[in-house]
């Protein structure tokens, strides 16, 4: 008879966050976990090559920092204590959104902003501590092996002189966790297996990152940062927040054709562009810590391997890639493990690979809706997941009604912010009576047009 799940050795490729969420979960129930990780990483917070987004805005979600702590506890106090700032949002941060600003006296929810480098180290260190978890680094997964529906074990390549041979890896599970650039679809082909149905949505958004500092912490009045929120009649977006060691992250993104310039002058004379001044003024009183660099795959990209059968196991941006301008990526991450935790513990058996994909879908649903709901009437949008038929229309313009009571109302703001938080289902804002009631009946409550006092 079966005691429970039993995963013997356990193949992750890619130690980023995905990685290691899942091998932190999947080493409770295999005999070993190997994580196979193509760069050398650092002992310190430091960028690497393999997670080129690191040097943008990382913000981690209510239900991100919900996740993490149900997964490494006490990890959200080891964020904190390394300098990690928390937010109140709306509270502490400037939010436009449907031409004015959000009340700050609408309820709030937290968001923790620590530079991705320090997020990943601290994640590390912690994964790594547990004894059956072990990191191969600086080594490269290149293929897989095994045939269509089960996949037995992954092709490894050494990327340090005198171990560039190519080696097998055996395992009894593999998990691709390789990111937006995963080759797993490519890898399964080369061994004869269908690929996988890709859904895409892409509005074409480009993003440009600087790292900034203020003398003065209070320059921006009493609001500890800014979010100017893009929608389709006002596609730019803006986001100034602090993050550890005084240091300032601002991102400024624009749809198709309106990149932001990363040259210094240019990249802050784009913030002129933004719907409100307050961005702007900020950012010509603060240092450039460095060039700008920007950043352009940001298409919604989802991988059905749920349906593909393909005896392996596909977690994070590698099945399910998010548009950053929503901020939901790691928070999506450290759901997958949640999922993936909550259907080992409750096996009397051990679940097959299928069923462990289903349950990383099901993880990312809310946040998948989310991103490609907002995606669908952007500007140049294109791909085939465009919900664009007469009942998407529908739901645009019942959305477009709630966003626009969002700054005012303070019953609409918290259940916006709670599914753009993913701490409740999209469809929340169509099954609440309040939150109909309030955004078909009343008109939308005109909040100051200078930065809202608290
Ligand atoms: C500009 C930008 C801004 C973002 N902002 C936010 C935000 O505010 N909040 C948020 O939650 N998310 C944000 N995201 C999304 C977030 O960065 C990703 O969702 C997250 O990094 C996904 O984690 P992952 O582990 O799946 O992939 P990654 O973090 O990309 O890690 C993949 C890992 O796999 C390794 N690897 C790749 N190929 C191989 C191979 N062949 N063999 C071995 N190892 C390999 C890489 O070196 C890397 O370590 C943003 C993304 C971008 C692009």
């Amino acid at each position: 008879m079966d005691s429970g799940p039993s995963l013997g050795h356990v193949a992750v490729l890619g130690g980023g966050i995905a990685g290691l969420l899942t091998a932190n979960v999947l080493a409770r129930y295999a005999t070993e976990v190997t994580v196979v990780e193509r760069d050398q990483c650092p002992d310190a917070p430091e960028p690497r090559a393999g997670v080129p987004q690191s040097r943008h805005t990382h913000v981690l979600l209510a239900s991100g920092i919900q996740a993490l702590h149900q997964l490494l506890p006490g990890f959200v106090a080891e964020l904190t204590d390394a300098g990690a700032p928390t937010l109140s949002v709306p509270a502490d941060v400037g939010v436009w959104q449907s031409g004015q600003w959000v009340s700050r006296r609408n309820p709030s929810a937290p968001v923790m902003t620590p530079s991705r480098p320090l997020l990943d180290h601290l994640v590390r260190k912690r994964v790594l501590a547990e004894p059956r978890v072990r990191m191969v680094p600086s080594t490269e997964a290149t293929g897989l092996l095994g045939g269509p529906h089960q996949i037995t074990g992954v092709t490894i390549r050494g990327r340090a002189a005198g171990r560039r041979g190519e080696q097998e890896l055996a395992a009894d599970l593999v998990v691709d966790a390789t990111g937006r650039g995963s080759r797993t679809p490519q890898w399964l082909a080369r061994l004869g297996a269908a690929e996988p149905a890709d859904e895409l949505l892409d509005a074409g958004r480009a993003y440009a990152t600087g790292v900034f500092h203020v003398d003065d912490r209070t320059s921006a009045g009493d609001i500890g940062g800014f979010y100017i929120v893009p929608d389709a009649g006002q596609p730019l977006g803006a986001i100034i927040l602090p993050a550890e060691d005084d240091r300032w992250m601002v991102t400024l993104s624009g749809p198709r054709g309106q990149a932001p310039p990363t040259d210094p002058a240019g990249f802050v004379d784009y913030a002129r562009n933004l719907p409100h001044d307050a961005p702007h003024k900020w950012l010509s009183t603060a240092r450039p810590l460095g060039r700008p660099v920007g950043y352009r795959h940001t298409a919604n990209r989802r991988r059905r391997y749920d349906r593909a059968r393909a005896g392996l196991l596909v977690v994070g941006d590698a099945v399910c890639a998010l548009n950053p301008v929503y901020g939901q990526g790691m928070s999506v991450a450290a759901q997958n493990a949640v999922f993936l935790d909550r259907v080992l513990a409750g096996a009397a058996r051990t679940p097959s690979a299928h069923e462990l994909q289903q349950a990383i879908l099901r993880s990312s649903q809310w946040a998948w809706e989310v991103a490609t709901g907002a995606d669908s009437p952007m500007p140049g949008a294109v791909g085939n997941a465009l919900r664009n038929g007469p009942l998407d229309r529908l739901a645009d313009w019942y959305l477009g009604r709630v966003r626009d009571r969002v700054p005012g109302d303070p019953v609409v703001c918290k259940a916006f912010r709670d599914v753009l938080f993913l701490l409740a289902p999209p469809r929340s804002l169509l099954t609440s009576p309040e939150v109909v009631l309030r955004s078909l009946l009343r008109a939308p409550t005109p909040t100051p047009p200078d930065l809202p006092t608290p």
